[in-house]
């Protein structure tokens, strides 16, 4: 085992599956590091610790009730989290002191608290407790950079967008289109006000932002961070480029799409998955499935409960359907996703563009088709899109013929060869960065020096 450096770090996820496996990733990494890892959790989504038995596990009450645990938490994001917030500041704040108190007795040292941009109570828990505190954030640098002027955007009469302005820039927030900006600000509107302006204010006292992301994704946006935040800023990589996310997995993987998949031609079949919080209506169920039949490619779609609004799972469709899919697809509840882009028969992947799963795709060199549901996976999309060009954008239209159009231009067509290219220089300048050496992999070291002088 590594050798200990008799300091231990805290953290604390943000109790949804693309906040807890980066979380999870980052203790590996600190903890590989000589760091020892305690990691407090809430009671909703609280990670399988068995899967960890290297760190220490500590679940606080949420004080959501049976009811809130079992109803869709993926129904509305935004009211759950701002409930958790509330409920877990004091059962939180108690926890670490009871955790700071009982240092003295071994014999290492609580050296800080890292936790995601999302919980708002914590900078002030940390300030009266007087451990420093870093702020993970799980979005790309250039989104977290977009809070301050979030609700400037909402004032600026830009809503609703006419046909004519659709595909213009925001010129305040490049390179998102103004077509975009509905689903990123959402339609509680002024609700968001308050929790944007929390987490600027206590990113800004925090002692450091840890993005997990890399200067040869996004140098400019990483030195706007620091001059916005005025705090140190750690490029640490696309995470789990050094530890799978699959020991952080909520849902029971099905792994029987390794042995499908390796039945398949190289580079043939396309990936589907909107990740763990997106959810669609039965009719985009039936349109997504129709657009990958008739795209006559084989095919790996996660259909998870939940996904579809009002359903668990695949009933909403017919028997026709479940033929036609059967013939060249594999529906999953929830796949092994880093093995599945990694697998060598699989050449696109049709994504809501979650950060995860985007840097999981570029890693892999697998070119996207692009489906955001909403919040920076709006601003990802155009990224992949856009600027490095390494995907094709549905603009929103979940339609067969499109969905059909989109598969074929992206696996068979000569668009698609362009755009493979690219996200294979994309992904060896990535891939360099967590080397030995790289980017990536120097900003950890220093992060962890940093850690180790507080
Ligand atoms: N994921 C997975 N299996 C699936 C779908 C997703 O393991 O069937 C993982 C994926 O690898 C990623 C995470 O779940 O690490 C989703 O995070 P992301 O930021 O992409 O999206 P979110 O779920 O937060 O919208």
């Amino acid at each position: 085992m590594e050798k200990r450096n008799g300091q231990r770090v805290i953290l604390f996820p943000l109790p949804l599956q693309g906040c807890i496996n980066p979380m999870l990733q980052l203790a590996n990494i600190l903890h590989s590091r000589g760091f020892s890892i305690t990691l407090i959790h809430t009671r909703f989504n609280a990670p399988r610790a068995s899967s960890h038995p290297l760190f220490t596990f500590l679940q606080i009450p949420d004080g959501l009730s049976e009811t809130q645990i079992n109803e869709d938490p993926t129904s509305n994001v935004m009211s759950l989290l701002a409930k958790i917030n509330v409920n877990a500041e004091s059962p939180f704040r108690d926890c670490l002191q009871k955790l700071l108190l009982l240092q003295s007795q071994e014999s290492e040292r609580i050296s800080c608290l890292i936790d995601d941009c999302g919980w708002l109570f914590t900078q002030s828990v940390s300030e009266i407790l007087n451990l420093p505190r870093f702020v993970l954030s799980t979005f790309k640098a250039t989104f977290l950079n977009a809070y301050p002027i979030l609700p400037l955007l909402r004032t600026k009469g830009y809503l609703p967008v006419s046909d004519s302005e659709a595909e213009d820039s925001v010129l305040e927030f490049p390179p998102l289109q103004k077509r975009d900006l509905s689903r990123v600000l959402g339609e509680d509107g002024e609700e968001l006000d308050p929790f944007l302006r929390t987490t600027v204010e206590t990113t800004m006292r925090s002692s450091g932002i840890i993005f997990m992301s890399c200067e040869e994704l996004e140098e400019d946006s990483l030195t706007l961070a620091n001059e916005i935040y005025k705090v140190p800023v750690f490029a640490t990589g696309p995470f789990h480029s050094y530890f799978s996310a699959s020991s952080s997995s909520l849902f029971t993987q099905d792994e029987t799409c390794i042995p499908w998949l390796d039945n398949q031609e190289d580079k043939s079949v396309i990936y589907v998955s909107l990740g763990s919080v997106v959810n669609i209506t039965e009719s985009d169920l039936s349109e997504i499935a129709w657009g990958l039949i008739n795209s006559k490619q084989p095919f790996v779609w996660v259909v998870r409960p939940g996904l579809v609004r009002g359903a668990q799972g695949i009933e909403p469709f017919s028997e026709e359907v479940v033929r036609s899919i059967e013939e060249r697809g594999k529906i999953v509840k929830w796949a092994p996703q880093q093995e599945v882009l990694a697998h060598g028969a699989v050449g696109g992947f049709l994504t809501h563009n979650g950060w995860n799963s985007t840097l999981e795709s570029i890693c892999e060199g697998v070119p996207m088709i692009c489906l955001p549901g909403g919040w920076d996976q709006m601003l990802n999309s155009r990224f992949v899109s856009d600027v490095w060009k390494v995907g094709i954008h549905l603009e929103g239209r979940i339609e067969r013929r499109e969905i059909e159009k989109a598969v074929r231009m992206l696996m068979v067509g000569s668009g698609g060869e362009k755009i493979r290219e690219r996200m294979n220089v994309l992904k060896d300048e990535v891939g360099r960065s967590v080397k030995h050496g790289g980017s990536s992999f120097r900003s950890i070291e220093t992060l962890a020096n940093h850690i180790l002088s507080l």
